[in-house]
């Protein structure tokens, strides 16, 4: 057999015994049917995976292989073993987790630096008091009403979707379809079908903050997730045809690329004046909130991004046993600002996919240094150096050593 066809195949039954490790699939149909109906035992698939890295590292079946398609399958597969070892009860700590899944060392954050951000907030926030609530009662003020919610998204997707088509030649008929839903453990996700379509799915449980807008547009959407996986596609799938990446491990190392490319794409289809521009153009009067307020609200958000750390510190806490979850709510209120149900949620998400939160911010800026230190400051240069890297199969470990 094929190495990638057997790569993915292992892939497909971890699936069968995890529901969230499968992010997206779109090979041949009779794969996920095999996969269905002869489920493979854990330690079967270990054994497998063990074989393959062997082959793959023998250039078996492969002598061909370019070897940054054969470094990157061989490291999937490792993280493969790692998620396998977990769900047969192995006990990883936080940063052999994040080292083991998604192949970085997750940098530490002290609580005294986290309370420095804090005080700094103390200058920037309105009113008087402890700076969570102050920023909690603050940030109320610029929710989204559930009415206009859509006619804000459509509005930021259409921004994200304009200035990447700008930079990056997108796959013909690619689209995508935004959903509302309730009661998830995130507040966006998108989910690639294959064929240049996604389905974005966004929780409306909690409040949405009108940030969220530009923030969920650009990470899910453009130049995001969808168009991640859409280059992938066209590049690696269609072009090349290596099968391989026709699905989607959610805990492995292209998740720590693709969400940090997802969440760099924010900040580069809409650098911070160009956004404050927009937001107080457009979103905010499709808001009703007053335009007035953009360049102070974003000012907030800016130094309330440095805190983005803080919710890493309470899941490896949390995850490590050291706190329990009261604790863990406590400390995402107090150090990442959130509001009770929104920390509540949070919990959820550390419970559901654990480590993986260090891909966001870890991910963003290791990213950021790659693109900016490629580039330098050139808008049209960032942008080729970023769809490059969408397809590159460059390994986060790559990317944390320029970082270092
Ligand atoms: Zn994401």
């Amino acid at each position: 057999m094929d190495l990638a066809e057997s790569y993915v195949k292992l892939v497909l039954a971890v699936g069968q015994h995890d529901v969230d490790y499968v992010d997206a699939y779109y090979g041949p149909a009779e794969w996920k049917t095999e996969a269905a109906s002869a489920p493979v035992p854990l330690h079967e698939i270990e054994r497998r995976a063990a074989k393959l890295i062997a082959e793959i590292a023998a250039g078996a079946n492969a002598p061909d292989m370019p070897d940054s398609r054969r470094r990157f399958l061989s490291r999937q597969l490792e993280a493969l073993t790692a998620r396998v070892q977990i769900l047969r009860g192995r006990r990883f700590t936080f940063d052999e987790e994040a080292r083991a899944l998604y192949d970085v060392t997750p940098p530490v954050n002290t609580e005294r630096q986290l309370q420095d951000v804090v005080s700094r907030l103390d200058g920037a926030l309105p009113g008087r008091g402890p700076v969570p609530e102050r920023y909690v009662t603050y940030r109320n003020q610029f929710v989204i009403p559930p009415a206009r919610i859509d006619a804000v998204f459509q509005a930021a997707i259409a921004a994200g979707r304009e200035r990447t088509a700008h930079h990056v030649a997108l796959p013909p008929n690619e689209s995508f379809v935004v959903e509302y839903v309730t009661d998830r453990p995130w507040s966006g996700y998108n989910w690639y079908q294959g064929r240049y379509r996604s389905l974005i799915q966004v929780n409306t449980s909690l409040p949405i903050y009108i940030d969220r807008a530009v923030d969920l547009a650009c990470h899910e959407g453009y130049p995001g997730h969808h168009v991640y996986n859409a280059l992938l596609e066209r590049t690696l799938v269609r072009e090349r045809g290596w099968l391989e990446f026709t699905v989607y491990p959610l805990f492995s190392p292209q998740s720590l690329i693709a969400e940090g490319t997802a969440n760099y794409g924010i900040e580069l289809a809409l650098p911070g004046v160009e956004r404050n521009a927009f937001e107080r153009e457009i979103l905010f009067p499709l808001a009703g909130l007053p335009p007035s307020s953009v360049d102070e609200y974003y000012a907030v958000q800016t130094l309330v991004r440095d805190l983005s750390y803080a919710g890493n510190e309470a899941a490896r806490r949390y995850l490590d046993g050291e706190i329990d979850s009261a604790a863990a709510i406590e400390w995402l209120e107090q150090y990442a600002l959130m509001a009770p149900t929104a920390a509540r949620q949070r919990i959820r998400f550390f419970d559901t996919y654990r480590s993986y939160v260090i891909n966001y911010n870890l991910g963003q800026d290791l990213v950021r240094t790659y693109v900016e230190h490629e580039a330098g400051a050139d808008a049209d240069r960032r942008w080729a150096v970023f769809a490059k890297l969408l397809v590159s199969l460059t390994l986060p470990s790559s990317l944390s050593e320029l970082h270092a």
